[in-house]
């Protein structure tokens, strides 16, 4: 073959690409050096036959297998914003388009949703720089300008028109003329970069933002959906607790499901029906297991053959995945869901892709590389089969043909021999050489014998001399045939694949369901949330010394809209409230959720606003960042989301962060109406249940005995005035002379004048304390006192004595 080894060799500055984009030069580099010291002899032609950029790589090194690569294209113009992602290694193309008013806030969670590794923009798309910059915040990507002629619009829809068919008037692109253009840059710049017709990228599916769950990157981000926020591990992520899938095509798929949450009760319902089935049915359930473990990345096997850079290993891994096929639809033949049905119905067992690999591919020592032969089996191939024993029987096929001019001539001592002037020739003494027929050709005359050679020996001499490298060449052939066979193919076997992981996603969903404890919740269009007893999915599971306490949720959009949460610092009000969140989520992925029931009315968005300590990068303060989100939530909400409000306004002055609190509630209930839960430290806001129809308070019990205080976990009705702020502080550490001159602060300032300036709050700090010491002073006295030796009259003196101190004291 030839290689070249090319990347897009514009500096990055990212060292996370950088790191991706060495390792797959090496990667390409090694194969490379392998077949280039192959080639004994000749130039080797020299091009470039790949670009590889982050977006498009397809190599194993560089890929995560449970995860999606995306590669996305923007275009924006004055009037809207359309964005396409391709995933090059399994062959998805999606595109979506909205509107120029709401590009920034669409465009950021579209993106977020699908989290490409590669970004390419238009000219247009510079005015927001800001925005991309926000999101670089969030999550890493490589982005790339392409000139303007790319998204010429009548060059786009010639290449998108020529790869997939002339688009008819009912199709859902058909007068989306943005999507057409991202399209079309979108399969410019693959063509240019991957050389190959990539005909796996085989439908356009558009994705239309009303048909999902919007979640704004922070929300994302906070509520640890694919990651958790510290480390961005999948480990202690929903995901993580989720995915009990046993391909990595059903991982990605479930990945899918929660990055894109569904609002269609109908659809939901529907996945929910099959995550049932598979709750009850355990055996199914397990067998199915078993089965699905045995199916490699099928799609990414297509995604390389493709490419052309797949070998006969990942076909022989293809095989073994397909010989599992009619075992699973023998398995989910009694399916009643109407999921598995359909998955029934639509089940292709591909037994002919299966018989053309099983009769081709060789599965002993089969060689990493296609080059270098024993990849086809014996059988598949008469003219591979009979060089094959050629090769092995060079020497007895010569053997044959002697034995047989001898009878044919009748000369008894002829023989064949081999030398490098001639090859092989027919040796015949002088004596006999009158008996040579006319076929035979004399080539050398010695002093005994005369040396001839016949067309037939000569094409032996051929074909056994070259018998191995035609055999290479022949099972290359056969090979690229075979490839060939897959890729003509290719569109059945993705379909199967993506059948095949749904039926892993909902199979793993019901496993999780059983062995988390989890029940199906009601899911409608109503307005109602009402979870009784419900668990936070994580921090249920990393609780090692206390037993998770359960508590309801009641949110409607009429007496219960917005519930304020207060109690001590780590009562565990965050936890119930992303808990809250996580559970309608759950629920509209069509998972089975941690509660003793559950009903869910479908929200359209969720929105949270929780501590932004990790934006500093963004070069934003924390209280700016604070307000983005704010601002975001409250221009976005409808009377369908659900806001999870964690404090606001606890980065600035105590008043300005109260009155933002509370006119943003106000605000909440009185123009939005979204369902909300808003914990809180500023106790002042629960006067507001009175002032406000649909407010409701919360606090989350704790019990206090001396200075300790035990956190009960459980959600009660009515407010708290109290933070124990400075217990919390003890439980952490704090040094006790902090604690204590805390607690004299505090009692200054709840003593003091609500306006008091920071003067007299200092002023009264310090009458505090000299009147603390006195107190101590009194209680030492009292204490030194021996009560069983004093007359009466000692006595009526000391007490004299203690009320007069007290006395002064009081008059200080
Ligand atoms: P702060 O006001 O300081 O932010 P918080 O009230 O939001 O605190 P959380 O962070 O939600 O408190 O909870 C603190 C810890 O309490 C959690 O990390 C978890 O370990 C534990 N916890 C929270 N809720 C529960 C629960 N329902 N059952 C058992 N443990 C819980």
């Amino acid at each position: 073959d030839e290689y070249e080894i090319a990347y897009n060799a514009r500096e990055t500055s990212n060292e996370y690409w950088k790191e991706i984009l060495d390792k797959a030069v090496l990667a390409i580099y090694d194969e490379a050096k392998g077949a280039i010291e192959e080639l004994e002899e000749g130039i080797v032609k020299r091009d470039v036959i790949r670009i590889i950029t982050p977006g498009t790589a397809n190599l194993d090194e560089v890929l995560n297998s449970g995860e999606n690569n995306f590669l996305a294209c923007i275009c924006i113009d004055d009037k809207k914003y359309s964005v396409s992602f391709c995933d090059a290694s399994t062959g998805e193309l999606i595109t979506t388009e909205g509107d120029f008013d709401i590009v920034e806030n669409q465009l950021a969670n579209v993106l977020a949703c699908f989290k490409p590794a590669e970004i390419l923009i238009n000219d247009g798309a510079f005015k927001h720089r800001k925005m991309f910059e926000d999101i670089r915040s969030r999550f890493d990507f490589y982005d790339s300008y392409l000139p303007n002629d790319y998204y010429d619009f009548e060059d786009a829809k010639e290449s998108v028109y020529s790869k997939f068919k002339t688009l008819a008037s009912n199709d859902i692109l058909f007068k989306r003329d943005m999507c057409i253009r991202s399209l079309g840059a979108l399969l410019n710049y693959l063509k240019e970069t991957q050389k190959t017709d990539l005909s796996h990228i085989r439908e356009i599916r558009y994705y239309d933002v009303c048909d999902f769950m919007e979640i704004d990157i922070a929300s994302r981000r906070n509520l640890e959906l694919t990651e958790t926020m510290r480390d961005k591990a999948k480990k202690g992520s929903l995901f993580g607790i989720l995915d009990k899938t046993k391909t990595s095509m059903g991982a990605r798929r479930l990945k899918g499901w929660i990055d894109r949450p569904l609002i269609d009760a109908r659809a939901i319902n529907a996945r929910l029906e099959a995550v049932n089935e598979f709750t009850l049915k355990s055996e199914l359930r397990d067998n199915l297991s078993d089965a699905l473990k045995q199916i490699f990345d099928v799609e990414r096997i297509i995604g390389k053959a493709v490419y052309g850079n797949c070998n006969a290993k990942e076909f022989l891994a293809l095989k073994e995945s397909l010989k599992i096929l009619p075992e699973i639809k023998q398995l989910i033949s009694s399916c009643e869901s109407s999921l598995m049905k359909e998955a029934y119905a639509n089940f292709d067992e591909l037994t002919d892709v299966y018989t053309l690999l099983q009769n081709s591919i060789n599965e002993q020592d089969t060689p990493n590389t296609i080059r270098e032969g024993n990849i086809i089996k014996d059988g598949f191939d008469k003219e591979l089969d009979n060089l094959r024993s050629i090769h092995k029987n060079g020497t007895g096929v010569m053997a044959q043909i002697e034995a047989s001019e001898k009878e044919k001539t009748g000369i008894k001592n002829l023989k064949i021999s081999y030398n490098k002037v001639f090859g092989y020739y027919i040796e015949v003494s002088k004596l006999q050489s009158d008996k040579v027929p006319d076929y035979y050709i004399r080539k050398q005359t010695l002093a005994n014998c005369e040396r001839y050679i016949t067309q037939e020996l000569k094409d032996l001499e051929n074909t056994v001399l070259g018998a191995k490298e035609r055999i290479n060449d022949l099972e290359y052939e056969d090979f690229m045939y075979i490839r060939g066979e897959i890729n003509k193919n290719s569109s059945r076997i993705l379909d199967m694949a993506r059948i095949i992981s749904s039926i892993d996603v909902l199979c793993a969903l019901g496993l999780v369901a059983v062995t988390n404890g989890y029940i199906r919740p009601v899911v409608d269009d109503s307005d109602v949330i009402d979870i009784k007893d419900g668990r936070h999915p994580i921090v249920e599971t990393v609780l090692y010394d206390s037993l998770f306490v359960p508590n309801d949720t009641y949110l409607d959009t009429n007496e219960n809209m917005f519930s304020i949460i207060t109690g001590p610092n780590m009562a565990g009000k965050s936890t119930y409230m992303r808990q809250t969140a996580l559970i309608v989520l759950m629920a509209q992925i069509g998972s089975f959720v941690p509660a003793k029931s559950a009903k869910i009315g479908i929200v359209d968005r969720i929105f949270t606003r929780i501590g932004a300590s990790d934006d500093l990068a963004s070069g934003q303060s924390t209280f700016m960042v604070e307000m983005n989100e704010v601002a975001h939530i409250l221009k976005n909400a409808t009377s369908k989301s659900l806001l999870i409000l964690d404090e606001i306004g606890r980065g600035t002055s105590t008043f300005d962060g109260l009155s933002i609190a509370w006119a943003v509630v106000e605000y909440v209930c009185k123009n939005i109406g979204a369902k909300s839960q808003f914990a809180t430290h500023y106790h002042e806001l629960t006067v507001l249940e009175d002032k406000i129809g649909g407010v409701k308070n919360y606090s989350i019990a704790v019990k206090k005995r001396g200075e300790d205080i035990t956190f009960l976990r459980k959600i009660v009705r009515g407010g708290t005035d109290d933070s124990f702020g400075i217990e919390v502080a003890r439980l952490a550490g704090v040094p006790d002379e902090v604690l204590k001159r805390a607690h004299e602060v505090l009692f200054a300032v709840e003593s003091g004048n609500a306006n008091s300036s920071g003067e007299e709050i200092g002023q009264k700090i310090e009458i505090n304390k000299a009147n603390s010491d006195r107190n101590n002073e009194i209680l030492n006295d009292i204490m030194s006192i021996d009560i069983t030796t004093l007359t009466p009259l000692e006595a009526m003196n000391e007490l004299f004595k203690l009320q007069k101190k007290a006395g002064e004291i009081i008059e200080d």
